[in-house]
């Protein structure tokens, strides 16, 4: 008889997939909960093709091993089902912290950690002075539900603030102050149920248009913030009681000192490097601490960097030929359809330096554009 273990994933798109593939040869069959016909993780998981809420869907789930997420907006009334049945890691609780900005925020301050200054919009009285009170420049943004940088605006005078907050829909808001940061990095923290923890490793990110283009381990940070990042990664996992795998993503400012931007209560595609970078990858730590098997941390061995596959507009489909021949490059797509600005896939690649990481992602940024 060989190990067989069924995790259980709500949502079914490309990080569910990749949990799954990374399970598969641990003896581990993945069930997905998504009601998206075309998603990515039916192609490598069972997939329940229902609502987060379908009775019977959830039913199978609670009779998995462990459930877990692959992102937060998942109902409550769908956590609230699983929750006592089967392992749900991370917790309803956890949830439900990182789903809104504002009680993210104040649960990372009373966790000890830093963050950006900010005040909650919650009626339109509460405009009045915030911008002053958080620096003059900010970014406001809704409270719930955004991601990829949607329902976010930048703001910089009050008559701004007042113009984003209607654009978007006067619906609760935090209004953060801009951080002057030198580089966005971004850590995962696993916890297990005994409380164990074990670390990924500290990525340097780059976005444009709220996006993450790009990401490169090792990041240029000193030893002493990727050290102050896992310090605090491992206090807020401990502090919100996690079991599971969360990332926190970081602003570092100028003297090293580094600002919690967000939490995700799950893998994050700033780890996807870790897929070809010799270690254990996120998604296989991130099944491994849901279902409670021992922990190590999930370390590149090597150099690396990632680059995300967007969706693109007619005639400017990627070099797939080109893309296939840059040595030290892996091709992960997700089998989504296009559609421009979509997450369709990443290129991780691997290299002895990090010179020779940034010059094959120049190869394969030129391959996509
Ligand atoms: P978020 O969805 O909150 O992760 O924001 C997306 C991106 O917008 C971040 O990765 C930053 O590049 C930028 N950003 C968000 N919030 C701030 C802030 N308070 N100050 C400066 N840049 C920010």
């Amino acid at each position: 008889m060989t190990r067989e273990l069924t995790l259980g994933i709500l949502g079914g798109g490309q990080l569910a997939q990749m949990i799954a593939l990374a399970a598969m040869p641990l003896g581990v069959r993945t069930v997905v909960l998504e009601p998206d016909a075309q998603a990515p993780a039916r192609l490598c998981a069972e997939h329940l093709h229902a609502s987060y809420t379908d009775p019977a869907g959830l039913k199978r789930l609670a009779g998995c091993d462990a459930v877990t997420l692959e992102f937060e907006n998942v109902p409550v009334e769908a956590t609230s089902v699983l929750d006592g049945q089967v392992p749900l890691r991370p917790s309803p609780a956890v949830l439900h912290r990182s789903k809104h900005r504002g009680r993210e925020k104040a649960a990372l301050e009373a966790a000890g950690a830093n963050v950006a200054p900010y005040r909650m919009i919650e009626t339109e009285a509460e405009l009045e002075g915030a911008l002053l009170a958080v620096g003059g420049q900010g970014i406001l943004k809704t409270a719930e539900l955004g991601y990829d940088g949607k329902g976010q605006v930048r703001v910089n005078s009050k008559h701004e603030l007042r113009a984003a907050w209607t654009e978007l829909g006067g619906v609760a808001c935090v209004l953060e102050g801009l951080v002057p940061f030198v580089r966005e990095v971004s850590l995962g923290v696993a916890r297990g149920p005994d409380g164990t923890l074990s670390f990924g490793p500290l990525v340097e990110n780059a976005h444009a248009g709220g996006i993450l283009r790009r990401s490169i381990y090792p990041a240029q940070s000193s030893d002493a913030a990727a050290e102050q990042a896992r310090i605090l990664a491992g206090a807020v996992a401990e502090a919100w009681g996690v079991v599971g795998l969360i990332t926190l993503e970081f602003f570092e400012l100028s003297g090293g000192k580094l600002v919690v931007n967000e939490v995700a209560p799950r893998v994050h595609n700033s780890g996807h490097l870790t897929q070809d970078g010799g270690g254990v990858s996120q998604f296989e730590a991130a099944a491994r601490a849901a279902l409670g098997l021992p922990m190590q941390d999930f370390l590149p061995l090597h150099p690396c960097g990632m680059v995300n596959i967007l969706g693109w507009e007619e005639g400017h489909e990627p070099d797939w030929a080109a893309l296939d021949r840059i040595s030290g490059a892996h091709l992960h797509l997700y089998h989504k359809a296009n559609k421009p600005g979509r997450k369709l896939g990443h290129v991780n690649v691997v290299g002895r330096t990090r010179e020779e990481v940034l010059a094959g992602m120049e190869q394969v940024e030129a391959a996509l554009s």
